[in-house]
């Protein structure tokens, strides 16, 4: 089983003030933990950093990144140059705040050759609560100041993407930049500034309320709609465009505690405690029967393949995101056992 092109997810807090509704994570803000780097936390990261196979470093949390910055910066400068990050945020600090954080955001990526994507939430949810809007403003600094190292791409839990194509044109438009919608797929959109082209990526929601409006695509929605985009059928892992092999999606939360990405009953390590290297890891996905099955088979055969339907209905209907799914079913016994073949 060929594994390349990985994912580095690191969670580096779970404060947040902000409140949106939908949050999966709301329980976990005001007692919370920030991530902290111990010598034994920055060895194991820099090794997971550097190595040829990864992809991406994408920093986000079960909280607000921001609120962590000083450890995104001291992540950045753990990279021996040639990375591609990714800072995952709503980006409500107040403007002056948001443009020192994107200068030494610039500074450290440049310094090293890297390169930094922001990615700002530009849902209904999160803009109803952020006081300090920072779509228009960031675009409109990057290009005032050059910052060559960075770029910028937004996310959306609105599927019926009215909300968040309103809402940029109009925000863009008070910075005085005119844009364009253009439409790729059901879960991508562009905006075009001029020359300028900046993703707009759609997720659905993972615990729709009773009341959620319509247009929300549910879990097999969602996997078709990932399956038609990129080509493959859907698995765990990290999805390259085929031929090229699937990678491994590493999480690592604020505590240090290590899970392969959506099969997060299962705890891998801690980077402050364990030596924790891709090579391991690899061998854990290839010699376990179910990590192997999630991240050979695509899931949707997977599921086929479970005799309570009635369970898995319920299950699909809280946890509505393949990457949340085997959490919830590892709640009921003998359910995940269901998945492996003979
Ligand atoms: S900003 Fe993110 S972490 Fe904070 S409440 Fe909203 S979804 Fe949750």
């Amino acid at each position: 089983m060929d594994l390349h092109g990985h994912l580095l997810y690191i969670d580096i807090t779970q404060i947040c003030g902000i409140g949106c509704a939908f949050c999966m994570y709301a329980d976990k803000h005001k007692s919370g933990m920030s991530m902290e780097l111990s010598s034994l936390a920055r060895e194991n990261l820099a090794a997971l950093i550097n190595a040829a196979a990864v992809k991406r470093i994408s920093i986000s949390g079960e909280g607000e990144p921001l609120n962590n910055a000083k450890v995104f910066h001291e992540i950045l400068g753990l990279s021996d140059g040639g990375k591609q990050f990714e800072f995952i945020t709503s980006g409500f600090f107040p403007h002056d705040k948001m443009a020192a954080f994107y200068d030494t955001t610039q500074q450290l990526v440049a310094e090293r050759g890297d390169h930094c994507n922001i990615r700002l939430s530009a849902d209904s949810h999160h803009i109803e609560k952020v006081k300090w809007r920072a779509h228009g403003f960031s675009l409109d600094y990057q290009r005032r100041q050059g910052l060559d190292g960075l770029s910028f791409s937004f996310r959306s839990i609105d599927t019926d993407r009215d909300f968040t194509r309103g809402y940029l044109l109009e925000e863009l438009q008070r910075w005085g930049l005119e844009a364009a919608i253009e439409p790729r797929n059901a879960l991508e959109d562009v905006l075009v500034v001029g020359d300028a082209r900046f993703g707009i990526d759609y997720k659905n929601l993972v615990h729709p309320a009773a009341d959620t409006p319509a247009g929300y695509l549910d879990l097999h929605g969602y996997i078709g709609a990932i399956e038609a985009k990129i080509n493959k059928r859907f698995t765990l892992g990290s999805l390259n465009p085929p031929p090229a092999a699937n990678g491994m999606d590493l999480t690592i939360k604020p505590n240090g505690d290590v899970y392969l990405y959506g099969i997060e009953h299962q705890r891998l390590g801690n980077i402050h405690f364990d030596r924790i290297r891709w090579e391991h890891l690899a061998s854990h996905v290839r010699e376990t029967p179910l990590v192997r099955a999630l991240y050979s088979q695509p899931l949707a055969d997977l599921l086929a393949r479970v005799d309570k339907p009635d369970l898995l209905r319920s299950i699909l209907a809280k946890a509505n995101n393949p990457y949340w799914l085997v959490k919830e079913m590892a709640n009921h016994d003998g359910l995940l056992e269901q998945l492996v073949p003979a």
